[in-house]
């Protein structure tokens, strides 16, 4: 099996997965308990919190062990829109973004939030005059993915930042989940980012909060006080510790992983581009991990189907919205025709592919492409 889907989720690491087991095995107690096994299993956790701090290069930020980077977004969004609506009401973010930040902004509007979207130009780059017009002194909140998950397009984090510098009523989330251990994270000035353990070999249902200015957070989970008050239930330590791990695997050879990974990117948007009615999606500077492309006049659930038989496993749009009939709303946004989006697959590489499974990828395509060609639209 050729598994391009790293974009949905990737195979956790062995060491992952032991030091997961192992935890969970000798530190089971709970942490909050106040007895000697309680203590020890703590200090666990203050030590892989201590860890992801170093690695991450951080300074006084908090970091909250959450459930994935769906529970970070909704917390954060929601509990930052409330905390400030003293202040302002209006939410900027984009029409790139992954449903657990488009839906929570949603959510808010029912709230009375107002959500402005920033928008794209037709080189698919972030309109920055744009966002300037929509910075007014009603703004709270703007939140951002730094890199897209469908089409791999990288936002320029920096440049927003320094834009809202001059406002500092406004925080600024990022969701980092697509662009740790593939492009540099950009933290300065932002204030607070999420991670997800499962898009780097980590665990799925596994995830962090980052974030710089904890008390100014309104609470919307209730209950045992955990995690500073902000994220209560009891911490699974075992996760937290194997979290750590995944982040420290990542950062040891992820110079080396990037190039890989942007050499195989390459090779397949080479070979893809010369294909009459194939139309290239993903941008040549976008992260290494995503390929996105068009069988113009074809369904993707068609072609992904093709690759499936032939034991590659590939995408549509995205795992999370790839099964709702609508078309996405990210190439929409980035000005891709519905009949290009209609048509469009999605591969995404991990550090566990091979040179060898894209030469592969690359004669099945060919097979696939001859199947269909008379329906497309050259
Ligand atoms: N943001 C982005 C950009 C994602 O790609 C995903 C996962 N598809 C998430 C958030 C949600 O992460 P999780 O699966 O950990 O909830």
């Amino acid at each position: 099996m050729i598994y391009f889907d790293n974009s949905a989720t990737t195979k956790p690491d062995k060491e992952v997965l032991s030091t997961f087991n192992k935890v969970n095995e000798d530190y089971y107690f709970n942490p909050a308990s106040p007895h000697v096994k309680g203590l020890e299993t703590e200090k666990l956790l203050d030590s892989a919190r201590e860890q992801i701090r170093k690695l991450l290069k951080l300074d006084q930020q908090s970091i909250i062990f959450t459930s994935g980077a769906t529970e970070s977004n909704n917390l954060l969004l929601t509990g930052m829109a409330r905390a400030k609506k003293q202040f302002g009401r209006t939410i900027i973010t984009t029409k790139l973004e992954h449903p657990s930040v488009l839906e929570t902004v949603r959510a808010l509007e029912e709230e009375g939030f107002i959500v402005k979207y920033m928008r794209f130009k037709e080189d698919e780059t972030l309109d920055l005059e744009h966002l300037e017009g929509l910075l007014t002194s009603d703004v709270i909140l703007v939140a951002m993915m730094h890199v897209n998950n469908v089409m791999g397009a990288i936002l320029p984090v920096a440049e927003v930042a320094s834009l809202i510098h001059n406002y500092p009523k406004i925080h600024f989330h990022v969701d980092c989940v697509q662009s740790f251990g593939k492009v540099p994270l950009q933290l300065e000035g932002v204030h607070s980012f999420s991670l997800s353990g499962h898009k780097f070999n980590g665990l799925k249902g596994q995830g962090i909060l980052v974030f710089s200015q904890l008390k100014t957070i309104a609470h919307t989970l209730f209950g045992g006080g955990q995690e500073y008050g902000f994220r209560s239930g009891t911490v699974n330590v075992a996760s937290a510790v194997a979290m750590s791990r995944a982040i420290r695997l990542t950062l040891d050879d992820y110079e080396m992983q990037r190039a890989r990974l942007y050499q195989m990117k390459e090779e397949i948007e080479r070979y893809v581009k010369q294909f009459p009615g194939i139309q290239l999606n993903s941008q040549q500077n976008g992260a290494p991990h995503i390929v996105n492309l068009s069988f113009v006049g074809v369904k993707g659930e068609v072609i992904v189907n093709a690759f499936s038989k032939r034991d590659i496993m590939v995408s549509t749009t995205s795992a999370c919205s790839s099964k709702r009939a609508k078309l996405n709303e990210s190439l929409t946004a980035l000005h891709v025709s519905d009949e290009a989006i209609t048509g469009s697959i999605r591969i995404s590489l991990s550090k566990n592919n091979t040179a060898e499974e894209v030469h592969t990828f690359n004669e099945v395509f060919r097979e696939i492409y001859e199947e269909v060609e008379e329906l497309l639209k050259k």
